[in-house]
């Protein structure tokens, strides 16, 4: 690979991994943490939760790894063959944007846009459409938000044969009709929420007709159908729960063993975050491979380890317009509580302004969500140029912006106004947060 930026010869800037290098087990980190996780309560007792109250909502499997410590689990041969139609996924240098920036960085990004869905998410519902259809699932209800997750779970369905049964959120199903068709595609049941179709969107339409939807909404719609489905339906999540972050793995194992290949060690690893499940797929390997290598040294537990190395690992917040979680993984809340991973947010203008400054370099137009990791990226190499130094930048770039061009549109127009969160709304919307004993 070029160790420096390239003048267009033929030096490589781009390593794809042969198929037989599709890592064959996923990495657990919770095998590796320096504190327990706390446990998942119950909405209603507040104890937490055992294998009986999730099985309503998950396949067995989904939830043994919920709670798994084993610290590889193995992907089953069904979905690791289906990987191998466009995994692994290539490590690019990009030696366009370090010109661009005149950075002595070298910024590296592992490239998701590639798979068939478009995202990173594909890598996650192929496992659970697999692990339903084993135990004799044969439809999957979930909600999606800007498309992408019920994009990559109406593929794996097609592939698993399961029917899979999308809410949509209505204000999504009226201005991307294009992903509508894309997850009919593959014959996936698309209902805008809210809908008719359950008591809490009847509810929601009793008070207002008019409702655009919400995300909040169309969960409620997608679980009160598994729920009383009678044992026939069950209910996935693309992000936020260990199961989701765990089959995220394969992204950085695969960096991680192209990085050994070209003779590199990222300084700083970045992903952008919703729920948290494309950046721990990049970054939970890193901080293991530290555990694996240093795990033997005496006296400290080996993500302090790391940390005392001196790594960051930097997580973008993404804007309120692309956030499609409520919440953050527990895993990744853990990590940052223990210093080993800081989170940083950026407005959404000086995201685009990066995204396009990518697609004018690297040539793939980024999502939206994907340009809170570059901007982090080229701040980190802007601040290596400052400082005179060289530092190695992984990036996840987790999906292209193909069926997000009207967002684009604003930005070109000027029209993307920047959000403002204050201390207030913090401390009002931390209110509707339940009160535990
Ligand atoms: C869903 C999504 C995200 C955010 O979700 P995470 O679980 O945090 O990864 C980021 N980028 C793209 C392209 C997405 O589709």
């Amino acid at each position: 690979m070029a160790t420096v930026p390239t003048n267009g010869a033929n030096e490589d800037y781009r390593l794809v991994l042969p198929q037989s290098r599709v890592p064959t087990h996923w990495y657990n980190i919770q095998a590796d943490l320096p504190v327990a996780p706390a446990p998942v309560l119950h909405p209603g007792t507040h104890q937490p939760v055992g294998p009986a109250d999730l099985s309503v909502l998950f396949p067995m499997e989904c939830i043994l790894q919920e709670v798994s410590q084993e610290k590889y689990v193995a992907i089953p041969d069904e979905v690791r063959d289906i990987y191998r139609l466009w995994r692994p996924t290539p490590l690019v240098r990009a030696v366009r944007l370090e010109k661009a920036l005149d950075t002595p960085a070298h910024i590296y990004y592992k490239s998701e846009v590639g798979s068939p869905s478009g995202s990173h998410k594909l890598n996650t519902a192929l496992a659970q459409a697999y692990y339903n259809k084993k135990e004799g699932i044969d439809s999957i209800s979930t909600e999606t938000g800007a498309g992408q997750w019920g994009s990559a779970l109406s593929i794996a369905g097609d592939i698993f044969k399961i029917a899979i049964d999308v809410f949509m959120v209505k204000v999504s199903y009226q201005h991307k009709p294009y992903r509508r068709s894309l997850m009919q595609t593959y014959g996936a049941c698309v209902t805008p929420s809210p809908s008719e179709r359950t008591n809490a969107g009847r509810a929601i339409l009793a008070k207002n007709p008019n409702s655009t939807g919400s995300l909040g909404i169309a969960i409620s719609e997608a679980v009160e159908v598994a729920a009383m489905s009678g044992g026939k339906t069950k209910y996935s999540l693309g992000s936020v729960l260990n199961h989701v972050l765990l089959h995220q793995t394969v992204i950085g194992q695969e960096a991680l063993d192209a990085m050994e290949e070209i003779g590199e060690y990222p300084d700083v690893v970045i992903g952008c975050v919703g729920g948290g499940s494309n950046f721990a797929g990049l970054a939970f390997p890193f901080l293991g491979a530290y555990t694996y290598d240093f795990g033997d040294t005496a006296g400290m537990t080996p993500l302090v380890k790391m940390h005392t190395l001196g790594h960051d690992f930097e997580p973008a917040a993404i804007h309120a317009g692309g956030l499609r979680y409520h919440g953050m993984a527990p895993l990744i809340s853990l990590l940052v509580d223990s210093g080993h991973i800081t989170a940083r947010a950026f407005q959404q203008n000086t995201c685009f302004e990066a995204g396009i400054l990518f697609a004018r370099t690297e040539a793939t137009i980024p999502a939206p969500e994907s340009t809170h990791a570059i901007r982090a990226a080229i701040d980190e190499a802007l601040d290596a140029k400052a400082k005179g130094e060289k530092r190695v930048i992984l990036f996840n770039l987790s999906g292209h912006g193909h069926f997000d061009m009207a967002a684009y549109d604003a930005y070109l127009a000027g029209q993307l106004v920047d959000g403002e969160f204050s201390a207030e709304q913090l401390t009002e919307s931390l209110k509707t947060v339940p009160q535990l004993a």
